[in-house]
């Protein structure tokens, strides 16, 4: 039997094996339960697609990703591989080709939507073939602690875990925290897991902050006009922007196509063809964009709003670069836009009070990221329990600006608000106003009743413009050190806030947004 390197050399006419790939299949062919985690472009495909050539039988792929199938399918086929696929969109013929070649053995790989496993009929026709391995893709959506839940797939599991053939299982991520990988370990019993560095060298990491709808709208025209022959993607959060945003920047001459959920099959399919086949350099979309899309020369990525967790912010910056090349990666971060993501939140379909936790736990992990000072590359892989050095590349590395260390003064802000919280049985919360006047050493009228006065932190930050503090509670707020909870948006501190009280964590602010510790305590009343 050839090995694995010569079946990488041979049949996919690569020299060498890319970190972990060896390792995973080694680990499959010797007949552990695989999870492999490796970022995107790592080379995921070819973990189980070698294995596939190697093993007797046929590799079953379940991915969620109907368009990026059709594409797999058709670049194994080109590569002399006999690859099929079993969804709702092939016609008659496709479906009939498909049957042939797995009943009579030709086909090595066969790859299947989640939802067509649970269809009786192909559970049936999987349990007359002889599987030796099954691949679960996109793994992530199988843990509670992911980003993108979808507890029906729990089911394929579970018909994985009983068929006939009992063949080896591998499953693959490109984003998984620490608790998602121990999670998936447990769920799907995983005998072997390989992690890869989440780091992508050739992906710079950019966040520009601060900017309104005007300005967001100028910078990305601006950077279109300078980057007109290459490829890239704009994530907008909503489908109406999708609309405007691309007539906007057709409307300037530019070579841009819209996508998003709310489109006909048929303009989505012509959309992604357009950028595919680089008839459009750029796609304006929502996220429903690019689950799938193998386009490997993507230069730029652009978040034109914040999305709803580093995972999702991750993936979605993995598109750019795949070829390795240098590519760009930037945010544009406005404390506003954390609306429109409480509201996708607050309305999903998810109603439970943990799932609901859950996000907005994501989403404020994802704030804390707009309002750092350290390496963001650095804040990203410490995001998925990985230590690195700063990228040297990324905003914040290239940012000379004084970085001033403002923990005594959010220290007090957070004592305060601790100990105005624990005077109120009910453990009360209150806003950023009384917090602020009663740090200054004021009890609005409103608020006589509740005895402020007699707190140990009453009047802590005394001479102090409200307006000040007010600041410093926003950029605490804006930091993930303080929290609002309640109806009334009232204070409260975080785990990390908590850390910040213990003296465990600095807080460290830049010049341009700077209320440090010294001009505070120098400015008069
Ligand atoms: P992923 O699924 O992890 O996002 P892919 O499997 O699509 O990544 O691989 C990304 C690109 O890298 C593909 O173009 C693939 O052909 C290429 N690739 C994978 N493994 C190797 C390798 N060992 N050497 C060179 N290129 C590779
Ligand atoms: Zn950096």
């Amino acid at each position: 039997m050839q090995s694995a390197l010569e079946t990488l050399q041979q049949t996919f006419g690569y020299d060498a094996f890319r970190e972990g790939q060896e390792e995973i299949i080694d680990a499959v062919l010797a007949g552990e339960r695989t999870l492999g985690i490796m970022p995107t472009g790592g080379g995921k495909s070819l973990t189980y697609q070698i294995p596939a050539l190697m093993l007797p039988g046929i590799t079953v792929v379940i991915s969620p990703l109907i368009s990026l199938m059709k594409n797999q399918v058709d670049e194994l086929i080109a590569n002399g591989i006999d690859a099929v696929t079993l969804n709702s969109t092939q016609d008659d013929d496709a479906y009939r080709h498909a049957m042939n070649h797995l009943l009579n053995g030709q086909a090595k790989l066969l790859y299947l939507a989640p939802e067509r496993l649970k269809s009786e009929g192909t559970y049936a026709l999987l349990n007359r073939l002889d599987i030796s391995l099954v691949v679960i893709d996109e793994v992530h959506v199988l843990s509670q602690w992911g980003h993108d839940f979808r507890p029906s797939y729990l089911e394929a599991v579970h018909l994985i875990n009983n068929l006939m053939s009992a063949p080896r299982v591998m499953a693959l991520t490109a984003t998984a925290t620490k608790r998602v990988q121990d999670d998936l370990e447990k769920r799907l019993a995983i005998g072997h897991s390989v992690r890869t560095s989440v780091v992508r060298d050739n992906l710079t990491i950019r966040l520009e902050t601060g900017l309104k709808k005007r300005d967001k709208d100028a910078y990305v025209y601006r950077y279109l006009k300078k980057h007109t022959e290459d490829a890239g993607i704009i994530y907008v959060p909503t489908r109406k922007l999708v609309t405007s945003i691309t007539e906007d920047l057709v409307g300037q001459g530019l070579s841009v196509v819209g996508y998003h959920a709310g489109m006909s099959d048929e303009e989505r399919a012509t959309a992604q063809d357009d950028f595919l086949f680089d008839r459009a350099n750029v796609a304006v979309a929502t996220n429903a964009f690019g689950m799938g899309i193998n386009k490997s020369n993507v230069r730029f990525v652009i978040h034109y709003s914040i999305p709803g967790s580093i995972e999702a912010y991750y993936q979605e910056i993995g598109r750019a670069g795949r070829d390795g090349l240098p590519s760009e990666a930037i945010l544009l971060y406005s404390a506003a836009d954390l609306q429109t993501q409480r509201f996708f939140i607050e309305n999903s379909d998810n109603q439970t009070d943990e799932y609901q936790r859950l996000q907005k736990k994501k989403l404020q992990e994802m704030a804390n990221y707009g309002a750092t000072t350290v390496c963001l590359q650095q804040y990203i892989t410490r995001y998925f329990g990985e230590e690195t050095l700063p990228c040297g590349h990324c905003t914040n590395c290239l940012d000379t600006r004084a970085v001033t260390d403002i923990t005594t003064n959010a220290q007090k802000v957070l004592s305060h608000v601790v100990r105005m919280r624990n005077s109120r049985q009910n453990k009360d919360a209150f806003g950023k106003m009384v917090t602020a006047e009663t740090l200054r050493g004021r009890v609005p009228d409103k608020f006589n009743w509740a005895h402020f006065e007699k707190l140990p932190t009453f009047g802590l930050m005394q001479g102090i413009p409200r307006v000040r503090i007010a600041a410093l509670i926003d950029f605490l707020l804006a930091s993930g050190y303080l929290q609002v909870t309640g109806e009334y948006r009232g204070l409260t501190v975080s785990k990390t806030g908590l850390q910040v009280l213990h003296g465990d964590i600095k807080v460290m602010q830049r010049e341009a947004t700077l209320v440090s510790d010294d001009r505070i305590t120098a400015e008069s009343p």
